[in-house]
């Protein structure tokens, strides 16, 4: 049996498998929750009691101009204790009130959250770059009464503030004043540090986070206090690989789940130190730079960054301390991971998930890793690929990717999509919970990902996953990335076409002549079913906020007027 999560006490370490290699799924996983559970209270002030450390912050943050902001524990503790009480003294939020954060990546985001979880308010993280209409929807549909940004987003606020009956109070993070709004500094400055976190339920809703839209309008996210507060222990454990010795950059957008992840809980659930830098842009000789001068120890960000960030020279940069390199979100390319490999002497570790789960599966320390393949199940849950009715799949056969809900269903699995009952429904099948992407699970228990269900190429009756062919191109060296989608014929019904972005050094080369190499290289190294019979070169690819290839957008393009078979 698997042992139960020792949640909440510093140095208690979950008992793991020696060996990742022997590691399987653990079945029905259904640890012993308690009834009452609040990350502030039993997770960030025990670390704060038994703070030790003299050097070895809780948050570390710091920016383009050297501005720099270490808090302990206790000091993390200390400011959140005074942000909680303006949000239910001045504000007057109560439980369960819905407080909207559009921050970039500030110390001020960490308080908000921590100060929520003190307040039981019900945190909705945006990301900084939405636009008045995505704002405005996002306040009608949430009912947040209270809103938190700075003095670039204040204004977009205030041009549709008016449509939203919910709102009562807008704080504003800026050294300056603005008119109706209450300045977040100065109510922080004279709040009293006194604060009793409240009593929240485990089940009781602590945060929405919105998915990240590739597929659609992105979805309101409902997870529990203990959904994330204990169930990111698995990503902070397994994954991440964290002890109170580590610091932790993870660079995702303050307004993606994966800030949860591995900003906020996975990291805190182990004592590490979350590590910041607040660049106005993603720029790869900064991260690079960032990685050699500050202690870095585990380094998190998505494929698209990393597919940058090996078109530079790596042999210029030491990363003297960095021990643990990890990946998610999308695919990463075991191109990439080789390239990265060769420079730096690490590997890059994969993570699957979503927003409505914490880690669903990856490849841990210790364990093999299969390139292509995303790894193992994590602890939290069992997965399985399973058929349209919820029947399980033999190994080697494609699928639906999905978690097992019954007889349990996991505490670590999201309560619902917020006032969507049918989507939540929808979503359910037999005694699975379907991901929506597809994959197979081999004999040695590596599932391998196929694709978005949407994503996947039906041509002349073969199935093919848009990331086998994209892996493929990559390959070459005129392939910065690429975008695999299917587009009409009127033989095949639908063939695979690539959107490619050329490396500086093939753009001005004959593109004919390059459509024609591309096709030979990727019949070369893959089976040639699969090679693009149309090939576009693109500057660039339709992405998410968070930086994910929307093939949708492209593959509606290539489909408009048409019907998708
Ligand atoms: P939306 O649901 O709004 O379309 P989204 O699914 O991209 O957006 P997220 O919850 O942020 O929103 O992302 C989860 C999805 O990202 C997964 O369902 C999967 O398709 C993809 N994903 C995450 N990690 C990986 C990975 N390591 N390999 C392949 N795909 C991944
Ligand atoms: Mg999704």
């Amino acid at each position: 049996t698997f042992p139960t999560f020792k949640y909440h006490i510093r140095g208690h370490r979950v008992s793991i498998p020696q060996n990742f290699t022997d590691y399987e799924s653990i079945k029905q996983y259904n640890p012993q929750i308690p009834e009452n559970f609040n990350f502030a209270k039993d997770v960030l002030d025990v670390w704060a009691e038994q703070e030790k450390r003299a050097d070895g912050p809780a948050l570390w943050w710091v920016n383009d101009r050297k501005e720099e902001v270490r808090w302990s524990f206790d000091e993390l503790g200390f400011h959140s204790r005074r942000l909680a009480n303006v949000l239910s003294g001045v504000c007057s939020l109560n439980q369960q009130d819905r407080v909207f954060l559009v921050l970039p990546k500030v110390p001020e985001w960490w308080l908000v959250n921590v100060a929520c979880l003190r307040t039981g308010t019900v945190l909705l993280p945006g990301t900084y770059q939405l636009t008045a209409r995505d704002i405005l929807h996002r306040l009608q549909t949430s009912r947040a009464r209270c809103v938190i940004t700075d003095e670039s987003l204040a204004p977009v606020l205030d041009s549709v503030a008016s449509q939203c009956s919910s709102l009562q109070h807008k704080l504003l993070v800026s050294p300056t004043k603005r008119d109706g709004w209450m300045n977040f500094g100065d109510l922080l400055r004279n709040a009293s540090s006194d604060h009793e976190c409240v009593n929240t339920r485990s089940d009781d809703p602590m945060t929405i986070f919105f998915t990240s839209g590739t597929t659609g309008s992105p979805k309101m996210t409902q997870h529990s206090h203990s959904s994330y507060g204990i169930g990111l222990t698995v990503n902070g454990r397994y994954w991440l690989d964290l002890t109170e010795r580590d610091v932790l950059w993870n660079t995702s957008d303050t307004g993606w789940a994966k800030s949860a992840w591995s900003s906020v809980f996975a990291p805190w659930t182990q004592g590490a130190c979350v590590f910041i830098h607040h660049m106005p842009r993603f720029n790869s000789h900064t991260v690079l730079e960032t990685l050699s001068n500050y202690p870095i120890t585990t380094f998190c960000t998505a494929p698209t960054a990393y597919r940058m960030l090996v078109q530079e020279d790596l042999s210029k940069y030491h990363f003297n301390t960095l021990q643990h390199c990890l990946s998610a979100g999308e695919p990463i390319n075991p191109d990439v991971m080789r390239k990265w490999k060769d420079a730096t002497g690490l590997d890059i570790y994969e993570g699957y998930g979503q927003t409505e789960t914490v880690l669903i599966a990856g490849t841990f320390k210790g364990m093999k890793i299969n390139a292509g393949s995303f790894g193992k199940a994590s602890p939290a849950y069992d997965v399985q690929v399973v058929d349209e009715a919820g029947n399980v799949l033999p190994r080697g056969v494609e699928g639906n990717i999905g978690i097992r809900v019954k007889p349990h269903k996991p505490f670590c699995l999201f309560t619902e999509y917020t006032d969507d009952l049918v989507r939540t429904a929808e979503c359910y099948v037999g005694d699975f919970y379907l991901t929506g992407d597809r994959g197979r699970m081999d004999q040695d228990g590596y599932l391998w990902f196929e694709g978005r269900a949407d994503d996947v190429i039906l041509s002349a009756g073969y199935r093919i996953g848009p990331f086998e062919v994209e892996n493929a191109l990559i390959e070459h060296q005129a392939v910065a990335e690429s975008a695999v989608v299917s587009s009409p014929d009127p033989i095949r019904g639908e063939v695979v076409k690539a959107f490619v972005v050329l490396t500086p050094e093939y753009k001005s080369q004959d593109q004919d002549q390059l459509v024609k190499k591309l096709q030979t290289h990727v019949k070369e190294v893959t089976a040639p079913y699969k090679y693009p019979r149309k090939i576009e070169f693109v500057e660039q690819l339709p992405k998410t906020i968070s930086g994910k290839i929307r093939r949708v957008e492209l593959r509606n393009k290539e489909w408009v007027g048409r019907t998708i078979i």
